[in-house]
């Protein structure tokens, strides 16, 4: 057994990959907002979608552009995802971050992925924020902020066209 694989083992041992703590019982996939998105039962400023990943704008958004990218395959936490798919999610994360930049002009972006409630992850699915930030806010978190359903829709075109010019 090689030493990486000893390493695994012990934290298997002394964290069950399913036991972070979330206050509410997320239900699962049925009462899940993002996948509701997903089947279009919710409405969402899509701006990205493929097979197996949608991205959409954070409806209380950090700032302009703050987008939520998803595995349409509902899973709580990263660690219900195989190393394959985190990859893959990274990636297309990655794609959309240059959209988003691209689109509200921005100087650089945060990924931000929380897992569990006192990470403060408030949906119980898989997601990565890609925060857009200007040189303007460099080093602060900024309140959530409200924009006009009409601002969000034009920021998503932005986002949208970006990535069709990609
Ligand atoms: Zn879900």
């Amino acid at each position: 057994m090689g030493e990486a694989k000893v390493y695994v083992t012990r934290l298997r041992n002394q964290v069950d990959l399913r036991r972070l703590a979330f206050t509410k019982p997320t239900g699962g996939a049925e009462n899940c907002i993002f996948c509701q998105i997903v089947s279009r039962r919710s409405p969402s400023n899509v701006v990205y979608e493929d097979e197996r990943h949608i991205a959409f704008l954070d409806i209380y958004p950090f700032s302009r552009g703050h987008t939520l990218v998803c595995p349409k395959e509902h899973g709580e936490t990263i660690w219900d995802m195989g190393e394959t798919d985190i990859a893959e999610l990274f990636q297309v994360a990655s794609k959309v971050s240059k959209a988003v930049v691209a689109a509200v002009q921005a100087d650089g972006f945060r990924f931000v992925q929380n897992n569990g409630e006192a990470a403060n992850q408030v949906v119980a699915h898989v997601h990565v924020h890609v925060i857009p930030v200007k040189m303007e806010d460099r080093g602060r978190f900024t309140d959530r902020k409200r924009f006009t359903p009409d601002e969000m829709e034009e920021t998503a075109r932005l986002i949208r066209s970006e990535l069709a010019d990609n």
